[in-house]
């Protein structure tokens, strides 16, 4: 178990970055969350502190926490591989699909529970009574009952789900049941991921956001992006200047490559370029991307090319699928015909210093012309957002949470069947071939997020729950 440190910031820092008349209530936002916890602190849990959306929303959370004057901290637990082999079957389980062969028995909940019980005696000590705490994701739910028991007020956040249920969604939440039912409330990013038995008192629903002050979201003038980009061996720059402003407002040098496989050198950086930013996930369909791009001849006709970009697969610790995918995106790379394969690069970005990692990832998302979301299961889609603010339209399977941030035609464009490969192709095509048209879409894209995705609406929206919580005995 280990704690993760996050710098403070003011959540009147996001001012400047909102509409006007959000200012207030920011400000009002504040005040509530500081009167409210004054001497009570909010844990968080979770099975990883990189590499996901749920630790960028966690870094997110703490800042702006702390930044009120809110006593915030953050765990991540240990598990063993048993444990995230299991853990990401209920994952899998959870958006609808099998995962692998293995079940959800007996067998598997003693698995869990030696992983919850070596972390909770070290937890349940540092816990104060008044105090809350917020269980993310499957990984520590097992930790839910062991703080009911305690009488300390305990949330649980589920970060996924799926539009329609289906056996394995069935037989993961039979199996999550028993944890998640003493949770005081149960938060979820869509009304369609709530399962029928989870009360409606106890249930909130609150889309994730992004940070436009993180080292990810903070704008990057082109210069930089280049060189960034170029000291990373993405784009071809001689990466002098190559740096950019830590979370403590200090410069600093990117220093890191990437792990690249593709034909010739680093690119031309007039290549219009698509990009996914995913984990090696197989519900992110990063192969399809890939398949969808060579067999489509999109490349080799517009000049474009694709880049999928993913943390090194040796980083992130609770996703033991992460290897395997990559393995099998290199192999069908691999076998393409020369002339779409040199269209097409998978870049692992190294997690060893994650602010480098999310600075390189920034200029990423900056230099492309249009982004891909094409997952075949999606809880909310960070990266979605991230890419919006940037001012690039998003071209997304219309599903889970990618629906709610992209409208089709304004933002960028939906693919209504997530295993259409022709017409994410087409849809490709269309943008990655017509830049005015991407460019106007990118503007809309922008505000979208400004009005919806920021920070400031799931903070207050995280503060209203808390506040809500109470204490216990009073
Ligand atoms: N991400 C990253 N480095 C990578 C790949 C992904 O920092 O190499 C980040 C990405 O920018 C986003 C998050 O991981 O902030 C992924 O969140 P999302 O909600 O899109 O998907 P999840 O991984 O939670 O399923």
């Amino acid at each position: 178990m280990r704690e993760v440190d996050v710098t403070p910031f003011s959540p009147e820092r996001l001012v400047p970055l909102l509409r006007p008349e959000r200012a207030d209530e920011v400000r009002e936002l504040t005040k509530l969350a500081h009167d409210a916890f004054e001497s009570r602190t909010i844990w968080n849990v979770s099975s990883t502190a990189a590499g996901g959306g749920v630790a960028e929303m966690l870094h997110r959370f703490l800042r702006y926490a702390r930044g009120a004057g809110v006593s915030s901290r953050w765990i991540v637990i240990d598990g063993t591989p048993d444990f995230f082999t299991v853990t990401k079957r209920v994952h899998n389980r959870l958006h609808g699909e099998p995962g692998d062969s293995g079940d959800l028995g007996a067998t598997e909940r003693a698995v869990l529970r030696k992983v919850i019980e070596e972390n909770a005696s070290s937890l349940l000590a540092m816990v104060g009574h008044d105090d809350v705490v917020l269980v993310h994701d499957p990984q520590p739910v097992g930790l839910v009952p062991a703080f009911h028991d305690r009488g300390v007020a305990v949330v649980w956040r589920c970060h996924v789900g799926t539009d329609s249920s289906n056996e394995w969604t069935d037989q993961a939440w039979g199996f999550l049941r028993p944890a998640v039912e003493p949770a005081d409330a149960v938060v979820f990013s869509r009304r369609r991921y709530v399962p029928d038995w989870v009360p409606g008192d106890k249930t909130w629903i609150i889309p994730p956001a992004i940070d436009p002050l993180s080292v990810k979201n903070r704008p990057l003038d082109h210069e930089t992006v280049l060189a960034i980009l170029g000291r990373a061996g993405i784009v071809d720059h001689d990466g002098k200047g190559a740096s950019f402003l830590d979370d403590r407002d200090q410069r600093r040098a990117v220093d890191m490559e990437a792990v690249i496989v593709r034909e010739g050198g680093p690119l031309d950086p007039h290549v219009r370029l698509l990009v996914q930013v995913s984990r090696w996930d197989r519900l992110k369909d990063m192969a399809g991307v890939l398949r969808s791009f060579a067999d489509g001849r999109v490349g080799v006709e517009t000049g474009g090319h694709l880049l999928l970009v993913g943390p090194d697969v040796c980083a992130v610790a609770d996703d033991p699928e992460g290897r395997a995918v990559l393995a099998e995106c290199t192999a069908m790379w691999e076998a393409l015909p020369a002339e779409a394969r040199a269209t097409a690069s998978l870049v692992s970005v190294p997690m060893s210093d994650l602010d480098q990692n999310a600075a390189i990832v920034n200029a990423v998302q900056h230099h492309a012309a249009v982004v891909a979301q094409k997952s075949v299961r999606e809880g909310f889609g960070l990266t979605v957002a991230e890419a919006m603010w940037k001012g690039r339209p998003v071209i997304g399977s219309a599903i889970g949470g990618i629906q709610d941030q992209v409208r089709d035609g304004v933002d960028g464009l939906l693919v209504a069947d997530p295993h259409d490969l022709g017409a994410f192709a087409a849809a490709a095509r269309a943008l990655l071939g017509d830049p005015a048209r991407a460019a106007k879409m990118g503007k809309a894209a922008h505000e979208r997020v400004r009005d919806h995705f920021l920070a400031d609406r799931d903070l207050g929206q995280w503060t209203a729950l808390l506040a809500s919580l109470g204490r216990p005995g009073a």
